[in-house]
């Protein structure tokens, strides 16, 4: 297998030599065939014990990465890989991606008294969200593996928990905290550097100009935006958006405990560190403008080295295109999740489209209805609507009302229907599901969780056989996610 070591060797005070901790062997695994064949990796070969053993770093030139990040608002100056290494990078024809392992042991960056581990029910979580994501659309990294050790890490509760390894690809481990890392640390030629590198990595379309940190920031601005409004489309919440979970790449990674949102609120939160909210599902689109205002910080000197009121103007003013961005995607998305055709950016931009989406989740709010299910029934079967409230006229005279939105903005029925049929899933990894199948691979039983893979990556594609899968269990509010 021949990897790659392009940024460890470009930039060799971003990523120090660690080795991971290979397990004596691995007790169980998962490969991502799927994902093997896109990167041009032999699926079969993975699996043997001398892919096995790859996998785990073994025969490769690893290192940990160094980062910072403002984990909760609060700046930790030198984070990193604490339980993660790099294996190198692979060459598609498309582009480079970082292969990159979680709960490979301890590094130099390892929190004190940590044990660089991961619990295998951490390791499938992150595998079926990242399928999940993939499959709705949604820019994310993805297992190529999943690796039970056959060693036990404790978390939750006294007892042991089986330990896994997760074999993720990313696009990229460039975060906003490698930039605030970056800033801290090394020259501005340097950093210069870095910067042309995630741009011609990422954005090789796109020429830099003659001021390649504000063209950096304003791209990644771009898909950030477009990011956390396909988040916001999917009742998705990422869980910990620090800026060392914010990827350069417009990528999801990191979504340790995430969760899709059940019975709507507002205010979902699932993660059980995240008391006061910051996370919570109505704060991601605001919390990300704060982590770009944070990376834009990292890059005001090379914006301008020589005017910063000049350098904040500019930067400032990426962030408010932020905004618009993010509005214009996030009504084109709810749009077609109503089945409301939007022709142009004046459709996109129309109050009275934004005031009936807005009043689509005070409704979900109100009533907590099921996110995923209540647009789905949309989709399906909008007459049932009205016997999900108390009183029918609530949902009578919304449904009137979307019928009067349709019909002004010219939306033929089959195109609405189309429109809703793609932008409205049957499966998502619904918690107590998920919950339950995790439980049953750390008993050793992987047959409910392949089961619930199979169906989160068709998402859009009913099937008589998972039924079970497509309605929430009634305790499903009441759900914290843990990280790992
Ligand atoms: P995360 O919440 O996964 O983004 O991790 C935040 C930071 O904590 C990163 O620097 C991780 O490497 C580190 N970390 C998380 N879990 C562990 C662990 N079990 N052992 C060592 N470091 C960890
Ligand atoms: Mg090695
Ligand atoms: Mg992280």
């Amino acid at each position: 297998m021949n990897l790659e070591h392009i940024y460890t060797s470009t930039f060799p005070e971003l990523a120090l030599p660690a080795e991971p901790e290979v397990p004596a062997a691995t007790t169980g695994h998962w490969i991502n065939k799927d994902l093997a064949v896109e990167l041009g990796l032999d699926a079969a070969w993975l699996a043997s014990a001398d892919g096995l053993r790859w996998l785990t770093g073994a025969d490769e030139m690893t290192v940990a990465l160094a980062y910072s990040g403002h984990q909760f608002g609060h700046l930790s100056p030198i984070l990193g890989d604490g339980r993660a290494h790099l294996l190198g990078e692979v060459t598609t024809s498309e582009k480079r991606v970082d292969i990159h392992l979680k709960g490979s042991g301890l590094t130099p960056f390892s929190r004190p008294g940590s044990d660089g581990k991961a619990p295998l029910s951490a390791v499938w979580r992150e595998a079926v969200i990242g399928e999940a994501l993939h499959a709705l659309g949604v820019p994310t990294s993805r297992a190529l593996a999943v690796l039970q050790t056959g060693e036990t890490v404790r978390r939750r509760s006294p007892l042991p928990e089986p330990a896994g390894i997760l074999v993720r690809v990313a696009d990229s481990h460039l975060r906003v905290g490698t930039f605030q890392y970056a800033h801290m640390n090394m020259g501005s030629d340097q950093r210069i550097e870095l910067a042309g590198y995630a741009l011609s990595r990422h954005y090789p379309q796109v020429n830099p100009g003659d001021n390649p940190a504000l063209t950096l920031l304003q791209l990644v601005a771009e898909r950030q935006a477009q990011l956390v409004a396909q988040w916001m489309g999917l009742g998705f919440v990422h869980g910990v958006l620090n800026t060392d979970n914010v990827s350069i790449s417009g990528q999801a990674i990191d979504f340790g405990p995430c969760a899709f949102i059940d019975g709507f609120s507002h205010e979902a939160v699932y993660s059980s560190i995240d008391r006061g909210g910051r996370y919570a599902y109505r704060n991601q689109p605001g919390i990300t403008q704060w982590n770009l205002a944070r990376f834009a910080e990292s890059l005001l000197d090379l914006i301008d080295s020589a005017d910063p009121n000049r350098a904040v103007h500019l930067a400032t003013d990426v962030l408010a295109h932020f905004e618009e961005i993010y509005q214009d995607a996030r009504t084109r998305i709810f749009a077609a999740k109503l089945g409301v055709t939007v022709e142009d950016a004046a459709g996109a931009s129309s109050e009275r489209l934004v005031a009936f989406i807005d009043r689509t989740l005070d409704l979900l709010n109100e009533y907590t209805l099921d996110f995923t299910g209540f647009f789905r029934m949309l989709t399906d079967a909008p007459d049932q609507l009205v016997e999900l409230l108390p009183a029918s006229e609530v949902m009578e005279d919304w449904l009137a009302d979307l019928a009067a939105l349709r019909q002004d903005t010219g939306t033929a029925p089959d195109r609405a229907e189309g429109l809703m049929q793609t932008a409205n899933p049957v499966y998502i990894p619904r918690n107590l599901h998920l919950e339950a199948a995790l439980r049953a691979a750390e008993g050793g039983d992987t047959v409910p969780i392949l089961r619930l893979l199979d169906a989160v990556r068709q998402p859009f594609t009913r099937r008589p056989d998972l039924e079970d899968l497509e309605t929430a269990p009634a305790r499903s509010r009441f759900f914290t996610s843990f990280c790992g």
